[in-house]
């Protein structure tokens, strides 16, 4: 993978981008929030990501639709219509020059002006960005698989807590799992929920393939986009999936194990707590499920072509 572009400002690096905020659209490096914001200060916030490949969204209108469910469900208010929100970020694509970008709409609860104790009082802040796409998986590990370590010690936020369906910034058991994954020598790691079955990693679902059937679990996770766009492919290559429990005995069992985001696609697992996991190499039908992801891309049902044409947008 080449290194993304980057850009300085007061001794720290960005990535380049364009990012949108009340109502201008900024360089990546200018696109500043107060440290005020709920959003930090209490991780109030929800947001969608999608991605631009090959100067083409896909499957945009999900994710705005899944924007505005978490928005609605978080009580957040963003005054733009689905159109709004659409051009706002094909224009911050379009600014940035992207081909391959990695787009996020998000929106906290802001600041209150009297910093006061109420989320009513605070005025919600939209923001959207675009920057170079960006992956879990580097090149490497989309070739020849992840090492994956499935951590038993920090279990995944409760649904009862906070709901798995609003995408949050609450990654802190997705973090601190991260972190003993590393110490384990894996390259990512997926959590338990709290009944003990498989959850989610940081940013991604999985996927477990048995005897040629699909396994993912269903409860207590965020229901991806890309995990939808599994299943739209399987229908269409009649393989069966079962959205459930998915145990630990299942996934240490499973013929072919690959995870789903994104901000990566399709990525196959060929290590699993330092065992492989079947021949060791990404298997059959994640290589046939990876290929039609990536396939459909071109496909103008599932996209969104950015027109990148100057002239045409100067006013
Ligand atoms: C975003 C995310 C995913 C993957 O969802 P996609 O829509 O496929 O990108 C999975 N789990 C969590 C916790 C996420 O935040």
């Amino acid at each position: 993978m080449t290194q993304p572009d980057v850009g300085r400002i007061d001794g720290l690096t960005y990535p380049t981008g364009t990012a949108y905020m009340a109502g201008q659209y900024l360089p990546m490096s200018e696109a500043r929030i107060s440290v005020l914001d709920w959003g930090l200060l209490h991780s109030d916030v929800t947001y969608d990501t999608v991605h631009v490949w090959n100067g083409k969204f896909f499957r945009l209108d999900l994710h705005i639709a899944r924007f505005r469910r978490s928005l609605e469900r978080l009580r957040l208010s963003v005054k733009y219509s689905d159109d709004e929100l659409r051009h706002i970020l094909v224009e911050c694509v379009r600014r940035a020059g992207l081909r391959n970008a990695y787009v996020e709409m998000l929106c906290t609860r802001g600041l209150s002006p009297t910093f006061s104790r109420d989320p009513r009082d605070a005025a919600n802040q939209f923001v959207a960005f675009a920057v170079p796409y960006g992956s879990v998986a580097n090149a490497r590990q989309l070739k020849e698989g992840l090492h994956l370590h499935l951590i038993d010690t920090v279990r995944r936020i409760p649904p009862e807590s906070v709901d798995p369906q609003v995408k949050n910034y609450h990654w802190l058991d997705l973090v601190t799992a991260q972190f003993q994954g590393f110490d384990a020598g894996a390259e990512t790691v997926v959590i338990k929920d709290m009944n003990g079955n498989v959850a989610e990693g940081p940013g991604f679902n999985i996927f477990a393939v048995r005897h040629g059937a699909l396994y993912t679990p269903e409860h207590g996770v965020l229901h991806g986009i890309t995990r939808r766009t599994v299943f739209d492919i399987a229908e269409q290559f009649g393989i069966a999936v079962h959205s459930g429990n998915v145990s630990e005995d299942q996934l240490r069992h499973a013929d072919e194990i690959f995870i789903t985001s994104t901000a990566g696609g399709i990525m196959p697992v060929t290590r699993l707590n330092g065992v492989s996991v079947g021949n060791g190499a990404p298997g059959d039908l994640t290589q046939t499920i990876f290929r039609t992801y990536w396939e459909w891309h071109d496909d103008p049902a599932w996209t969104l072509t950015v027109d990148y044409d100057e002239a045409k947008h100067a006013q």
